[in-house]
């Protein structure tokens, strides 16, 4: 049985005292809700801001990203070992810094293993671009991704991925349902080929790509889908707790009915 878990990236969107807003207005709401780990990634100045204001409630904190040495010499980056005494996740090889930060799988992997090592759970975004996904090349973009991504690492622990197709990122065109659960299974059945069916039973593997709440159930209803890595969405207080409780409780109802995958 997997956990659910949806996961708010809030990018490079709001000040502190924005951020600081957005929680409280959210907070009570999410707290009260089950059956699924909520997270919320805001930007790094916020973090310390916002792990404060969700001391002891059920909201877990996530960053996103790192930078994979530890300390030295690298002005301007957060490594992992900082960012371990503030959150649980971290978002790693999302396509918008492989796009703008140019960031290649081989540097995915370095900071998936510098995640690991200090006990932050990695959430692995991978997922094809418009043309690719025109082509058909789908498959051969996600195995390359995951495998690039994972390269060394013999036992993946606490790691998430998230299928983000990148033509659907802050475009409003998501993937349908079918599409996204189709791609999921493939790439768990990759994970069973790298580390073995009962670890590919346990990894949880989230869709993003302009989840909303008027199109989460169409995903929840999946049996692949764990769960949503949610961009825009989520810098909105009622968006976002409703994507979370329809969650909650269709991921529920599948679960009670032994819903295959689940
Ligand atoms: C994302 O940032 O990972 C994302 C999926 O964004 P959006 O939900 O806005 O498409």
């Amino acid at each position: 049985m997997r956990l659910p878990l949806i996961a708010g990236n809030w990018k490079m969107n709001t000040t502190i005292s924005e951020a600081t807003e957005l929680v409280k207005a959210m907070r009570a709401g999410l707290d009260r809700i089950g059956n699924v780990d909520k997270v919320i990634c805001p930007p790094f100045v916020s973090l310390a801001a916002v792990k404060e204001l969700i001391e002891g409630s059920s909201i877990k904190l996530g960053a996103q990203n790192i930078y994979f040495e530890e300390k030295g010499a690298y002005t301007g980056e957060v490594s992992s070992l900082m960012l371990a005494d503030l959150c649980e996740f971290v978002i790693i090889g999302h396509s918008e810094r492989r796009q703008y930060f140019n960031e290649t799988g081989e540097i995915v992997n370095k900071k998936i293993v510098a995640a690991l090592k200090v006990g932050l759970k990695p959430i692995l975004c991978i997922g094809e671009r418009l043309e690719e996904n025109e082509a058909g090349r789908t498959e051969e973009v996600v195995t390359e991704q995951l495998r690039s991504s994972l390269t060394g690492i013999d036992y993946p622990g606490s790691l998430l991925i998230a299928y983000e197709p990148v033509w659907a990122i802050g475009t409003g065109k998501a993937a349908t349902g079918k599409q996204a659960n189709g791609t999921i299974g493939f790439i768990r059945h990759n994970i069973a080929e790298l580390y073995g069916k009962e670890i590919a039973r346990t990894v949880r593997i989230l869709y993003g790509g302009s989840v909303t709440a008027e199109n989460t159930a169409e995903f929840m209803n999946q049996p692949e889908i764990d769960g949503a890595l949610v961009g825009g969405a989520s810098l909105k207080a009622t968006q976002f707790l409703s994507i979370v409780e329809q969650t909650s409780e269709i991921k529920g109802r599948l679960s009670r009915g032994g819903g295959e995958g689940y």
